[in-house]
């Protein structure tokens, strides 16, 4: 049986990257090295629509959040977040952890910010360095207005840095023109990579204030990453094995085109959307994102049971849902490397399942409304 990985995070990963991954050893201290990083630098701010340098980190994504968290602020300086899921929530803990004074904006989950209300609550907060936002807040399933939210953001001039993990190649997300200073992504997403390594762009603004920062860190330094980036390197040993799969996946990125990249998501995700829905099911999210669709699970059928069923009897890996939505939701992912036929499998098992689990619905209905939404 194959494996079919339908997760937001790892996702599948296309065979060149595959190949590309299995490649010889290279030391890290080399030309060749260096050339690799280049490609790949510049793979990166075509994926990123950004004419600034990019910052690879080894980790995953959450170690390019904390980087941005610890080396953009001063010690108890105040830091406005909006939480409206697990990765807003994330950002709290994070700025915490470094002691800067966390404000919150709660959204209630499967909600998207409201940018007005927002920016009302945010003129009250006194004086706010940074604001910490998520693109596509993967726990729900939701896009947020980001473009907007961080209008509001500069309105009282705090730096705007955005959790684009699975936004990136997935949305329209143009960090220069929405003047947003610090976009971070991962390898595991959009990027059709297997995880271990995260990315960061930087605005001028945002370097100014990396430069100022007084909060303890070692590994996670963006100063360091750029002097080092500067000579083709990295501060430490990268995950070089994932660098050369990165480039082949950039390289699949560039070949498609990133417009044509973020189409696809969106018809995918159109897709999805009307196969659960036509077999009686709802969408968790008021304002679904194009890399997942968040499903609210129906009255009588156990989440859990139906991915035990899904992976067991089709090698499908989907995502429950996490913390309060455990067992409320259930998460299909469908950024990067997906097209219409894997849309048709797993709403083809996902019917299935289903239906041997006494869910009732029309058979066939969630693919006959996808190939609508093909066709369209
Ligand atoms: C996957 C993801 C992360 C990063 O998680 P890691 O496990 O650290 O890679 C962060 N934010 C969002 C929105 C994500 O989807």
């Amino acid at each position: 049986m194959k494996n079919r990985l339908y997760t937001p995070g790892p996702t599948a990963v296309p065979p060149e990257v595959l190949r590309a991954l299995g490649g010889e050893a290279l030391h890290h201290r080399t030309d060749e090295f260096r050339a690799l990083s280049e490609e790949v630098l510049d793979g990166l701010r075509y994926v990123f629509r950004t004419q600034r340098e990019v910052l690879v980190l080894t980790s995953s994504g959450t170690g390019a959040l904390e980087a941005a968290v610890a080396g953009l602020f001063r010690r108890g300086e105040k830091v406005a977040v909006v939480a409206a899921g697990k990765f807003g929530v994330r950002w709290g803990e994070i700025a915490r952890a470094y002691a800067l004074d966390t404000a919150v904006f709660d959204v209630e989950w499967g909600n998207a910010a409201d940018p007005d209300a927002f920016g009302a609550w945010l003129e009250k907060q006194g004086e706010v360095k940074g604001v910490l936002l998520t693109h596509c807040e993967t726990s729900t399933g939701t896009l947020h207005d980001v473009r907007r939210l961080a209008e509001e953001a500069r309105k009282i001039g705090a730096l705007t840095i955005v959790d684009g993990i699975t936004s990136v190649g997935v949305h329209e997300l143009l960090p220069d023109r929405w003047g947003i200073d610090v976009v971070v992504g991962g390898s595991q997403k959009a990027f059709m990579s297997p995880p271990g390594l995260a990315f960061l762009t930087l605005s001028g603004s945002a370097w100014s204030a990396a430069e100022r920062s007084d909060l303890p860190k070692y590994y996670f330094s963006l100063l360091k990453a750029r002097e080092s980036a500067k000579k083709g390197s990295t501060p430490f040993t990268p995950a070089v094995p994932l660098y050369a799969g990165l480039r082949a996946a950039l390289a699949r990125i560039r070949s498609e085109g990133l417009e044509a990249v973020i189409a696809r998501h969106g018809k995918l995700a159109r897709m999805v959307r009307a196969g659960v829905e036509a077999i009686g099911l709802e969408l968790f999210s008021r304002v679904p994102a194009d890399g997942l669709t968040a499903v609210r699970a129906p009255e009588g059928i156990d989440v859990g049971r139906l991915r035990t069923l899904l992976a067991e009897r089709h090698g499908i890996r989907i995502a429950g849902g996490q913390e309060r939505l455990k067992g409320k939701i259930f998460r299909i992912g469908h950024m990067g490397y997906y097209d219409e036929a894997d849309i048709y499998a797993v709403l083809g098992a996902l019917e299935s399942m289903l239906h041997s689990l006494g869910h009732r619905f029309t058979a066939g209905a969630a693919v006959a409304a996808a190939r609508k939404n093909e066709e369209e």
